[in-house]
């Protein structure tokens, strides 16, 4: 797939969209600012401060690289891996930080598959394995990047770019769900009424 115009998009703010339109869209228009004070954003930063030192480490033979650059031009993208993981028989293993455990596992998987179509282009190399690690269960959870995952990692993109090109200057759909409680963003994207039931 191509059908980047040139301009680049961020992977964090199009898995964002794959969860919820309506919070990339808050993403996108600054609104995260606001926010930077909460907790969840101070366990995020401290958590992405331990990795965005970045450097390259040899660790038990693998070749480990953090806060790796990437992009891709074909679909308009660029991201930041937390961890590349290059091990001595050749599968690449592509390592995401998250806080907390309260996103559907697939959008975790999808910001992976981005990232590693991303990692392609400019490493020149495909990844085979992806790693989400969380603070809620202080676990490492792998899977395969598989073209299924990678189609609709690539899905995802197509549609973001098609949205943000869009001349409508309304707020981006919301998608009601579980998390809305915790969204740091409820307090712009609830009605009065929703509000008033907190
Ligand atoms: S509260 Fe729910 S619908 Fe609103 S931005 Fe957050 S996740 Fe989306």
């Amino acid at each position: 797939m191509h059908f980047s115009d040139g301009s680049l998009n961020s992977v964090h703010v199009v898995a964002e969209f794959v969860y919820c339109p309506r919070s990339s869209y808050y993403l996108m228009t600054g609104a995260e600012s606001a926010a930077v004070g909460t907790a969840g954003f101070r366990e995020g930063a401290i958590m992405h401060g331990r990795v965005d030192a970045g450097g390259r480490r040899s660790l038990r033979g693998d070749e480990v690289t953090r806060s790796f650059r990437v992009v891709s031009t074909k679909l308009g993208l660029v991201g930041v891996i937390d961890q590349v993981k290059a091990g001595r028989g050749g599968d690449t293993e592509i390592w995401e930080y998250k806080r907390g455990k309260t996103r559907p596992s697939r959008i975790h998987e999808v910001q992976v598959a981005l990232l590693a179509l991303c990692y392609e282009e400019t490493a020149g190399r495909r990844p085979a394995t992806g790693v989400v690690w969380t603070t809620g269960d202080r676990r490492a959870r792998r899977f395969p990047i598989n073209r299924v995952l990678l189609d609709e990692a690539e899905r995802a993109a197509y549609e973001f770019a098609v949205a943000s090109h869009s001349a409508s200057a309304a707020a981006w759909p919301r998608h009601r769900q579980a998390g809305c409680a915790g969204c740091v963003f409820r307090y712009l994207c609830w009605d009065e009424r929703e509000l008033a039931g907190l």
